[in-house]
């Protein structure tokens, strides 16, 4: 069965076609949830009768409460929020020290264009929205000042530190990756043969034999929107992450100014459309869409063909203004493209 790309939407980044070879046994057992003020979840599970589904569900909805509760910046009494005041935690969370040690070998993996100390210029680009200006070169400079994963230290025994005062965390660029993979591990733990998390766009897959079952198909979003989708890849199983420029940025007089920063500049990123990465997990895939927006078409190219466990979509726009579109030569026969995109 071929899926039609046309007149699907979702307000997610990416949202799941149907699956092929589908019979009334073949059904999934599905849930809704939603988090960080709104952010919509959904849960697909095979191989669990309802009540465990059910008892599964409710086990991650806590989780993500647990997790949200720590890391949410809108949250002044989250463990996150008592760090970027300054606060030194008694004990540090192990989920918390975990996110942050990830974090940090990946700003290390991807030369600096993923780090969670990004915060400065969210808060920054926030406040120059609210008045309707540009930060000024000054603005820039003592945001930046704050920003480099080298200024977060994990010590041996968990605990949580910053070089100096006005470093500040923000896990907007990976935490809804790992949302997916932890209602993903939980699905499986529950005894699911089969099963997909999906937060606010971001996609965690898992089967046990990814070989012998039907690979998950996935949308990717238009980045100029409208009716029909960009693309659909095929994932046996793992996870697919899109970062785009398109859904939430920063309008300031009347021009659109992406919400995604390039932490050596502080700049927000320009002439990138899209990101759509596959690999094992989705706290990787996230990070490494995010990173892989802010290298940009030519630099973003290199470090997925020298990266044998990442498989990316990137659209963006090259030097003459035209939209430039690459598909790392791993997923070309996993991908149908829109003939009409
Ligand atoms: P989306 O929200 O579209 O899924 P991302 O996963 O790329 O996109 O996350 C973007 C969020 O991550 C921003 O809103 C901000 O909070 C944070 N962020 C922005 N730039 C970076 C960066 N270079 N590295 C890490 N996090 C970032
Ligand atoms: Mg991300």
């Amino acid at each position: 069965m071929r899926v039609s790309l046309r007149f699907l939407t979702s307000a997610a980044a990416i949202l799941l076609l149907s699956f092929t070879a589908a019979t009334a046994a073949d059904q999934p057992l599905k849930a809704s949830l939603s988090a960080m003020g709104g952010i919509p979840i959904n849960l697909s599970a095979w191989g669990l009768d309802q009540a465990a589904f059910d008892l599964a569900v409710t086990e991650i909805s806590a989780r993500i409460e647990e997790l949200e509760a720590m890391i949410s910046t809108y949250r002044p009494d989250s463990e996150v929020s008592r760090l970027n005041r300054g606060e030194t935690l008694e004990s540090t969370p192990a989920d918390l020290s975990f996110l942050v040690f990830v974090a940090s070998w990946i700003s290390g993996e991807t030369a600096g264009t993923f780090d969670i100390t990004v915060e400065p210029l969210v808060l920054l680009w926030r406040q120059c929205r609210q008045e309707q200006r540009l930060p000024t070169a000054e603005e820039y400079e003592a945001a930046l000042a704050n920003v480099g994963h080298q200024l977060v230290n994990v010590k041996l025994d968990g605990s949580i530190t910053f070089d100096q005062p006005g470093v500040k965390l923000d896990f907007g660029g990976i935490a809804k990756g790992y949302f997916a993979d932890e209602a993903v591990t939980l699905l499986r733990e529950a005894g699911a043969t089969r099963c997909l998390a999906e937060v606010g766009g971001d996609i965690t897959t898992w089967q046990a034999d990814p070989a012998a079952g039907e690979p998950f198909k996935v949308g990717i979003k238009h980045p100029y929107g409208g009716d029909e989708l960009y693309g659909i890849i095929s994932v046996p199983t793992g996870a697919v992450v899109t970062s785009g420029n398109y859904e939430r940025f920063y309008e300031i007089n009347g021009h659109r100014y992406c919400h995604i920063f390039d932490p050596r500049t502080g700049h927000p990123v320009e002439n990138m459309l899209s990101v759509t990465v596959t690999t094992k997990g989705g706290i990787e895939a996230d990070a490494y869409a995010t990173a892989i927006f802010v290298m940009g078409l030519e630099v973003g190219r290199s470090f997925v063909e020298r990266n044998e466990q990442i498989e990316a979509v990137l659209i963006g726009l090259g030097a003459d203004g035209k939209v430039v579109e690459y598909i790392s030569p791993g997923l070309v026969d996993r991908v149908e493209l829109n003939p009409n995109r």
